[in-house]
């Protein structure tokens, strides 16, 4: 049994197949999936496609999506983690987080968003979800500030040092198809060297295709479209995982199973402990 505790099953790319794509990840094994909402106009479908079928969902607004996002958006976060506060679907506030890669952002209001979205959690009491992109000190630093009940930092690409901090502070990491690539060196060594009840998996779905999905630049030129991952992936991404660090598989799965359960404490009601 699997849990991809990252999936953006709301996104356009499932419109057609939405589903299947919850189907054949069941068929694989995976059983759970976060659903992680970017934007508040996002947040009813997160909420409802959870309840359709059957998984679990984190409401919060995106460092990426913050440029288009009003101060009002988190009032109206506010209100939704309120309406929902007893659902138990309602696993975590994300995917909040910072973003110092992509270049034209407002820091500013970046970190705005970020440590107004802590304190929701916080008084909230729930977990966070968050977005590192070279920005792994400065997303510790608002922990610093405002302590939260842990949680995952997601698509985790910071150093050893910092990913020892995160854990510090009761925080697990998402590892996902980057795995899979062996020139991703240093998040590769990350992920087999990391204590391995830190870890948890997830695919970002539709993006971070594993390798055998993903498509080079000079293939998507030739025409061919950049691969579309979904969470049906997980297990084979969590192979590479067990063979990485010379698990058996079945190990990898519970432990990672066991592993969110441990970050997203919600998620213990809905995805039983396997013996
Ligand atoms: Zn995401």
């Amino acid at each position: 049994m699997w849990i991809d505790s990252h999936c953006h099953l709301d996104a356009p790319e499932f419109d057609a197949d939405r589903a299947e794509v919850v189907r054949r990840a069941r068929a694989a094994g995976v059983t759970m999936q976060v659903l992680p909402a970017v934007a508040a106009d996002h947040f009813d479908a997160a909420v409802a496609l959870a309840h359709e079928h059957g998984l679990a969902y984190a409401l919060g607004i995106h460092p990426l999506w913050t440029d288009r996002a009003a101060d009002a958006d988190l009032q109206r976060l506010a209100d939704a983690l309120h309406r929902h506060r007893d659902d138990p679907r309602l696993v975590a506030v994300g995917e909040i987080g910072l973003d110092h890669f992509v270049p034209g952002l407002d820091r500013a209001r970046q970190q705005h968003f970020y440590l107004a979205q802590l304190r929701l959690a916080r008084d909230a009491g729930l977990p966070v979800i968050l977005h590192v992109r070279r920005s792994a000190d400065a997303l510790l630093a608002g922990l610093n500030r405002i302590a939260v009940p842990g949680g995952i930092a997601h698509a985790f690409n910071g150093s050893r040092q910092q990913a020892d901090r995160f854990i510090d502070k009761g925080f697990r990491l998402g590892f996902g198809g980057t795995l899979t690539f062996e020139p991703a060196r240093q998040i590769r060594e990350l992920a087999t060297t990391l204590p391995l009840h830190a870890l948890v998996l997830e695919t970002d779905a539709p993006d971070i295709p594993p390798h055998w999905l993903y498509r080079t630049a000079a293939e998507r030129t030739a025409g061919q479209p950049q691969g579309r991952n979904e969470p049906a992936e997980l297990p084979r991404i969590g192979a590479e995982l067990a063979r990485l660090r010379g698990l058996a598989l079945g190990d990898l799965a519970a432990a990672t199973t066991a592993n969110a359960r441990a970050a997203l404490p919600r998620l213990a009601a809905l995805v039983p402990a396997t013996a």
